[in-house]
């Protein structure tokens, strides 16, 4: 899966479109472009304007195919310009290893197998990063998948209760095996949330 396909909610386009007066309901879609040309939805989510900020309304499937609801509320602050006006920014929902990001940024991501629209900052401190190049974090991953690959594992999770394969010698395949569990022990051990009750904190 290609790491440079992440979804983006920008906040300045919501604005542009009016999609930021509460009350106001739009589905964001993303789509490509195929082979034969033509256009293949790829993911959409509905995105609900509040006055405090965008609730946003998708669903995304897991590895083991169970499909997940997210409904949570990025809230929108809006700051003077030098030049007069205001701006809108989102601020950050996310929560990465129990800090909570709180970033003020104008675009929110998301990769193919992420679960949660959150600033760069905190991808980068995740697995499924959105900007991993040279990203010491990302090669840890990268070694991980490498060795899961070997033993033909798509998620280096598998190797979990994995049989070894057939034809396979037992010291091969408890070679390989080590290799993806020593090479997930140097994984960052990023665990991330969003918070829910952000919107709440900042009254
Ligand atoms: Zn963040």
């Amino acid at each position: 899966m290609p790491v440079e396909t992440c979804y983006a909610i920008d906040v300045n386009n919501l604005l542009q479109q009016g999609a930021l007066r509460p009350g106001v309901c739009r589905t964001i879609n993303w789509s490509s472009v195929d082979e034969w040309g033509g256009t293949e939805q790829r993911a959409s989510i509905g995105v609900v304007a509040t006055p405090r900020g965008i609730t946003l309304h998708y669903t995304t499937t897991d590895y083991d195919d169970s499909r997940r609801e997210h409904d949570y509320t990025v809230p929108v602050v809006w700051v003077r310009c030098n030049f007069g006006g205001k701006r809108p920014y989102f601020i950050c929902p996310g929560v990465v290893n129990d800090v909570s990001c709180g970033r003020r940024v104008a675009k929110l991501y998301t990769p193919p197998t992420g679960s949660y629209f959150l600033c760069r900052h905190c991808h980068n401190l995740t697995y499924y990063g959105c900007n991993e190049s040279g990203d010491p974090h990302f090669t840890a991953v990268r070694r991980t998948k490498r060795a899961a690959r070997k033993l033909g594992l798509d998620n280096p999770e598998g190797v979990y209760g994995m049989e070894r394969p057939k034809g396979m010698h037992t010291r091969t395949f408890r070679r390989l095996r080590q290799d993806v569990l020593d090479a997930m022990d140097n994984e960052p051990k990023a665990y991330v949330m969003v918070m829910h009750k952000f919107v709440s904190s900042l009254k």
